[in-house]
């Protein structure tokens, strides 16, 4: 506790040295040591990995005594809505939120939370208001409220009653969409994130149809790449697709209706795609519901959400696969980052790979190579303790015994298994 002013100010407590040691580090992670050993923290960051960092070499740093369980990167989402409530209506409810920055804020500071107790220690929200996610981005980054690391788009570029029109920064025309783009990196963007097609959630635009021109598009990827920022675009059909990729964009979410031809110049100009598998998952187990409005559900049962099949056409092509939620929509419960790498891997990729969409791949993917997603000595000390071996049993993600994020260990609740640890 500090005094400024008179008035005390809460300040979290200093960062000491530790060490996890008696683990098994996964395999991988790129430039970070592999197999049997510890992991020393230091101010936030790995110090040192490997199998010198033991409990009888590292003289008086604290440590925790891992018992032989698995020491992984945290897992970073790259498709999250903080502010959605991920009910039967998300999108009713945020409309009737906008009003109430307030409430949203504190909803989307519950949601970041429950998602980092599940092991997600960096998430991308694509699609929120500005005022409040980048409010809450900054709350997270100095220790005012707790949550994951946060990349955050704001508003996204739409047309005025396009695709997420009630969250959107409106555009028309290839101007008016460079306008946008400047627009949300002055307000704050650490992306910028295009409905490049119409979607889902919102009545009166099509998902099988582009939202811009290639050219629109392409002013947008400029001005982004220009302030050296990544640009990513939803995109379920696939001539939105293959304009996206046309424009220069960094990646594809969602990529429903990916075509062979697509997909091959998608790895050809190594745009990576974020499936989305969670959608329709957590939909299918709720699809009779009556509280899901009719458009999702009508929409839900067409083929034309079928993203397992484009999936598998991004796999046969060789495209980069990332793992992201879509939580906050329909169902999708914020933190259910395991779900997706589960269905990654059963969708094809193997375990490891599927452990690196959510990881160190997906950390190139939000901006952040080297920084997360890997044990290598520099990185953040963002790291998942689990207890049993994902790489032989991918579910092995929800079985969470500690979450550190820069260094500190994180509650993740009183019947979580971390409070089995020796
Ligand atoms: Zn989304």
């Amino acid at each position: 506790m500090q005094v400024r002013d008179g008035v005390s100010v809460v300040s979290r407590p200093p960062l000491r040295a530790w060490a996890l040691v008696n683990a098994h580090l996964i395999e991988g992670n790129p430039g970070g040591y592999a197999g049997r050993g510890g992991v020393l923290i230091a101010d936030g960051r790995i110090a040192a990995s490997g199998p010198d960092v033991r409990a009888d070499s590292i003289g008086e740093v604290p440590m925790v005594d891992a018992g032989n369980r698995t020491i992984l990167p945290g897992l970073i989402d790259c498709h999250v809505h903080l502010t959605w409530s991920a009910q039967a209506s998300p999108v009713a409810t945020l409309i009737e939120e906008r009003e109430l920055p307030a409430t949203l804020a504190l909803r989307a500071g519950a949601n970041a939370l429950a998602a980092l107790q599940r092991g997600t220690t960096t998430l991308r929200d694509v699609g929120s208001p500005n005022a409040v996610i980048f409010a809450l981005r900054e709350a997270i980054a100095r220790g005012v409220s707790p949550g994951p690391r946060v990349v955050a788009a704001g508003c996204v570029i739409t047309t005025p009653s396009g695709h997420c029109h009630y969250v959107g920064r409106h555009a028309t025309d290839a101007g008016s969409a460079r306008d946008a783009a400047i627009a949300q990196l002055e307000a704050g963007a650490d992306l910028i994130k295009v409905m490049t097609s119409g979607g889902l959630h919102t009545p009166g635009s099509d998902p099988a149809s582009p939202q811009f021109s290639v050219e629109a598009l392409r002013q947008i990827a400029d001005a982004a790449h220009a302030a050296g920022r990544r640009v990513t675009g939803h995109a379920t059909c696939d001539a939105a697709i293959a304009a996206a990729a046309e424009a220069g964009f960094d990646s594809i979410q969602h990529g429903s209706n990916l075509q062979p031809a697509t997909a091959a110049a998608l790895a050809r100009a190594n745009v990576g795609i974020t499936p989305t598998l969670d959608t329709r998952h957590f939909l299918n187990l709720h699809l009779d519901d009556p509280a899901i409005p009719e458009v999702i559900r009508t929409r839900a049962r067409t083929t034309s959400l079928n993203r397992g099949d484009a999936y598998q056409v991004a796999l046969d092509a060789g495209v980069t696969v990332t793992a992201g939620t879509d939580s906050g929509t329909t169902f999708v419960p914020h933190g259910a980052l395991p779900t997706e790498v589960r269905l990654l891997h059963a969708g094809g990729l193997s375990t490891r790979d599927a452990i690196a969409a959510a990881t160190w791949t997906a950390a190139r993917e939000v901006g952040l190579a080297g920084v997360v997603g890997t044990l290598a000595p520099g990185a953040s000390a963002d790291l998942l303790v689990l207890n049993g071996d994902p790489l032989s049993d991918i579910s092995a993600l929800e079985d969470v015994a500690l979450v550190v994020l820069s260094g500190r260990q994180v509650s993740v609740g009183d019947d979580a298994a971390w409070s089995r640890l020796p």
